[in-house]
This record gives C-alpha cells, sequence and structure tokens, in this order.
C-alpha cells in the first residue's frame, strides 16, 4: 500500500482531499492518503506547499518524492533537508487562468479601455487603436505558462517576442536576446520564475531599453521588477502603465507607493491558481510514475532553482 502524506496544511486538505482521493482511485492506485503525519519513514509520497508546517524533511528517509501544489518553488528549492525529487505544479487549469488574465490586461491597454471606462468629462475621443498585430509583446519566460500565453496573444495577430534561459526554437535566449525582446516590446509580459539571476531583472537600465509608454504586466514574481527603477520610469512617462499581480511583500502594505500610483493597476495575486481536481490528476500521475519507476513529471532544477 503506497502511503501519501498531505503535508500542504488544513485548509488546502478540506479543498484537496476530496479530489486527491478521487484521481488516486481513478490512477489505479492501491494508496492511503493522510493529512496527519504516520511514521515518517513509511511516507512514500509528500503533498506539499510553502506554507506548510512541515520544513524539515529529514525523517522522511523512504520519501520518493515531494510533490509541490504550488507552480512557484522559490521558498522551497532552497530548503537543504529536502533532498527527495522535488516536482513543481503545472495544471492545465491553472494555464487557463493565466493565459485568461495575460490576455484579458493585454487587450485592456492594447484598446486603451480605460478611456472609455473612465470618461467623466464625456470627451468623444475617436482615436482608434492599432491592430494587435502592430503591438508587439515581449514574453520574459516561455516555460509552461508563458508559451500558453504567447500562443494566445499570437492568436490574436500580436506579435510575441518569447525570451527564455536556454536556447528554444523561435526564442531570443541571454542578455543579447533580451536587449533585442525588450527594445521595440509595447508590452512586456514576465512569466520567469524567482531566482538569483532573475532577481531585479527589470531594473532601470533594462527598463530605459523600452519604447515611451510601454506597459508592463507582472504575474510572475514581484522580485524581478526593481521596484524604484519601475516608480521613476512611471513617475516619468517612460512606462505607460504597470499591471502587478505580485509583490515582494504579500499582501501589498498598504502604504506601498503601488496603491495610489495613477499608472499601475495592483491585482492581489489572483492572475492563476491551482485547480483541486486537475491539479490532484497532476499529483495522482506522478504517484503512478513513481511506482512505475518512469521519470517524474515537472521534477525541479535545483541548480537552476525553478
Ligand atoms: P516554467 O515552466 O519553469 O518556465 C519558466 C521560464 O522562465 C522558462 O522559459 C525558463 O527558461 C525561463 N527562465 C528561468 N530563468 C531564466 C533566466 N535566468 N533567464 C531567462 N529565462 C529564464 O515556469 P511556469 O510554470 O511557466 O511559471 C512561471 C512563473 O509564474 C512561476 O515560477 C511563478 O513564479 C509564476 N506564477 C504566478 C502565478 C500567479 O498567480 N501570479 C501562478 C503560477 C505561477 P528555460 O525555458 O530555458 O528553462
Amino acid at each position: 500500500m503506497t502511503q501519501v502524506y498531505f503535508a500542504a496544511g488544513r485548509a488546502l486538505w478540506a479543498e484537496y482531499g476530496g479530489p486527491l482521493q478521487t484521481a488516486l482511485a481513478e490512477a489505479g492506485l492501491d494508496a492511503t492518503l493522510t493529512d496527519t503525519c504516520p511514521d515518517p519513514a513509511a511516507v512514500d509520497y509528500i503533498i506539499y506547499a510553502p506554507s506548510s508546517p512541515l520544513q524539515d524533511f529529514t525523517p522522511f528517509t523512504g520519501t520518493k518524492a515531494v510533490l509541490s501544489l504550488w507552480a512557484g518553488v522559490e521558498r522551497i528549492v532552497g530548503n537543504i533537508t529536502l533532498t527527495q525529487p522535488l516536482c513543481r505544479m503545472v495544471d492545465p487549469a491553472l494555464t487557463m487562468g493565466m493565459v485568461e488574465w495575460v490576455v484579458g490586461h493585454t487587450l485592456r491597454h492594447h484598446l486603451g479601455m480605460d478611456r472609455h471606462i473612465i470618461n467623466p468629462g464625456h470627451r468623444w475621443d475617436n482615436t482608434c487603436p492599432p491592430l494587435a498585430r502592430d503591438r508587439p509583446v515581449a514574453m520574459l519566460g516561455m516555460g509552461a505558462l508563458g508559451s500558453a500565453c504567447a500562443d494566445a496573444l499570437r492568436a490574436l495577430n500580436f506579435p510575441v517576442t518569447g525570451w527564455s534561459r536556454s536556447p528554444r526554437p523561435g526564442c531570443l535566449h541571454g542578455t543579447d536576446g533580451l536587449t533585442t525582446a525588450l527594445h521595440t516590446a509595447q508590452i512586456v509580459v514576465t512569466l520567469l520564475p524567482k531566482t538569483p539571476e532573475t532577481e531585479n531583472l527589470l531594473n532601470a537600465a533594462r527598463l530605459a531599453l523600452l519604447p515611451r509608454g510601454a506597459v508592463i504586466l507582472n504575474p510572475g514574481r514581484g522580485a524581478i521588477i526593481d521596484d524604484d527603477a519601475l516608480l521613476g520610469a512611471l513617475n516619468t512617462g517612460h512606462i505607460g502603465h504597470a499591471t502587478l499581480d505580485v509583490f515582494r511583500t504579500e499582501p501589498l502594505p498598504q502604504d506601498h507607493p503601488y496603491w495610489s500610483h495613477p499608472r499601475v493597476t495592483v491585482t492581489p495575486h489572483i492572475a492563476a491558481d491551482t485547480r483541486p481536481a486537475s491539479a490532484a490528476r497532476v499529483i495522482a500521475e506522478n504517484i503512478r510514475r513513481g511506482q512505475a519507476g518512469e521519470p517524474f513529471l515537472h521534477r525541479v532544477d535545483r541548480t537552476r532553482g525553478y
């Protein structure tokens, strides 16, 4: 009997317990799922979230994998007691949510919707927006989420330049690639993980590469942007607007200048959420793979940090 320990906390157990039981049964697994820790040495798989009280993985000597319910793993990856394979969440429903957020906010800025939604002076401004084909977008991060968002924007005719860490077909990479991607982008979407390499990636020098009035959408991680540099660029109008979903400190402190800045939209880390039914199927598939001796899906590379 496979022992699965749900260590992601009480609140998530209420949401995930049922869907996980169903998914394990559908995968044909003979598994016991519990939210109380049995003998740690007997646990085969740990289902995990960074908010979990479990921080010391040393006693879990027989554990074959730690399966995160979160896509971002920056709060787990540095835990030196976690030596077992770590898999992150790539949930098809989470991806759908991210695509909807990115497409929605891209269209808001592309179409200049605010001018018409907030128009107290009843101004007859009949300037038509350009077509999407004339609005270049840079997608920083072309992983599970960035590539799905790039596909959706391309389907609407936006010319999307992707940028990733390693060479990928049709994508730019490296410092020169980033310079090229930023040089012409009118809208920049960041879907990068937080790692030592991506922290403050969008600093004053890189923001200065963008054409005047460019828009930033950040549903990736707050630390990717140098906040002071962004506020400076927003104050001069060099950056026309920033729509930010993620922040260095969450919830965003009430006195943070982003809240009241006229060129900033704050969304409270709602771009994309893991959905229990589909995420449970991803977890069950990884347990099935572990039991069958097959490679795990979405395994985190600790040296890269994502
Ligand atoms: P992923 O599949 O791991 O993709 C990450 C992408 O970033 C890859 O293309 C990777 O390049 C690229 N990258 C990483 N480090 C880089 C570097 N130093 N320079 C250039 N490119 C780099 O991750 P994902 O599933 O798409 O998720 C991306 C991030 O979205 C997560 O880490 C998380 O922070 C965030 N997220 C936010 C929400 C929300 O609600 N706001 C929800 C889920 C996730 P390679 O292709 O070369 O590996």
